[in-house]
């Protein structure tokens, strides 16, 4: 049984060679053969050195660098497409996430789920905003989406080598990877922990990445903002029935008849005003399509380090072997 760990890094240079150590050290605990693939996601810093290092040093160790930083999902699912193992773990880099709960998440794999995914009961060194935001986004999410989320679930999971191939076959590039894994289903499993504050470095999520995040969650999981339209423009009709009603009666049995300005003023901004946030709503999803059907590469990989593959798309350039995308499914979808 090989069990494959999949580390997304983004400018995690302090972090890094203590992570390793750490996953090193519980995972020989755990079982003689794992693999650990991290994916440098285009950092800036040393990032990539310091990889290079670990892989020489030990050949347990695969690396993956992108060509650029494609986001922590994309970064993901390029370690998913290059993972052998029969189970696969995904980690943070940044030891917010203690890899010794791997060892009952692999319990629970052994009792036959296929899915166990880590819940936070705890959240040190998070900011009180943060910690809000995330509950409300869950909340909302669960409402508005046609899978259900767990609270409190992030992207530290294991899952079997069958879960795998199955997001291997969602091609969306809006990948949000936790709403996929509950939306594949299989049998799943939560194991609760503590998520300890960040080793060192700083959270490669601002508010506004974390805002970007949330959107994706839910327009690609849910038509209800589109179905809103709907129901407010039902609202509004209904309203201007009244208002038409009104008006007429004005009209007929009264003779003054132009101080009736201010409600077809208030008319005009509102439905003005509905109008534009739902020609929003629907251009969102508009630019979502059109981004989908360009069919672009998920990511583009720069290296590869520490893989057996036939290297039929690579050459050599400037002495470093370069790869092509296409050796795996979703980078050419
Ligand atoms: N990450 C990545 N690409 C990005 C941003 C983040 O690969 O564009 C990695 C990062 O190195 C870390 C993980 O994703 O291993 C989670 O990021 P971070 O700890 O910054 O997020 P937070 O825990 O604050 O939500
Ligand atoms: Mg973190």
């Amino acid at each position: 049984m090989l069990i494959s760990i999949i580390i997304p890094c983004y400018n995690e240079q302090e972090v890094i060679q203590i992570t390793h150590n750490r996953l090193v050290s519980v995972l020989e605990k755990i079982t003689p053969q794992f693999e650990l693939i991290y994916v440098d996601d285009g950092s800036q810093d040393q990032t990539a050195d310091h990889l290079r290092q670990l892989q020489q040093k030990d050949e347990r160790v695969k690396v993956v660098l992108l060509s650029r930083n494609f986001g922590h999902q994309m970064a993901v699912t390029a370690g998913l497409d290059h993972i052998c193992g029969d189970a696969v773990v995904l980690i943070d880099a940044d030891l917010q996430d203690p890899p010794e709960v791997i060892q009952e998440m692999i319990d629970r794999w052994y009792e036959g789920y296929d899915v166990a995914y880590g819940v936070r009961t705890d959240r040190q060194g998070e900011t009180p905003f943060k910690l809000w935001s995330a509950k409300a986004f869950y909340r909302i999410m669960n409402r508005l989406s046609d899978v259900t989320i767990p609270l409190d679930t992030g992207d530290f999971r294991l899952m079997d080598r069958q879960v795998v191939e199955a997001l291997k076959m969602m091609p969306e590039r809006d990948r949000f990877l936790r709403g996929m894994v509950s939306w594949v289903g299989f049998r799943q499993v939560a194991v609760p922990y503590q998520r300890s504050p960040r080793l060192a470095g700083v959270s490669k999520y601002p508010l506004f990445k974390m805002i970007r995040f949330a959107a994706d969650g839910i327009l690609s999981f849910s038509l209800v903002p589109l179905r809103v339209a709907i129901w407010a423009g039902l609202f509004t009709v209904a309203l201007s029935i009244i208002g038409i009603i009104y008006a007429l009666f004005v009209r007929l049995f009264t003779l003054s008849w132009v101080p009736g300005w201010t409600i077809s003023f208030i008319a005009i901004l509102f439905i003005g005003g509905i109008q534009l946030v739902f020609l929003g709503v629907i251009g969102e999803y508009i630019g979502r399509i059109y981004r989908e059907d360009k069919r672009r590469p998920l990511y583009l990989v720069r290296e590869r380090l520490g893989f057996q593959f036939d290297n039929q798309n690579s050459h050599r350039h400037r002495g470093k072997k370069v790869t092509y995308a296409g050796e795996n499914s979703n980078e050419m979808i």
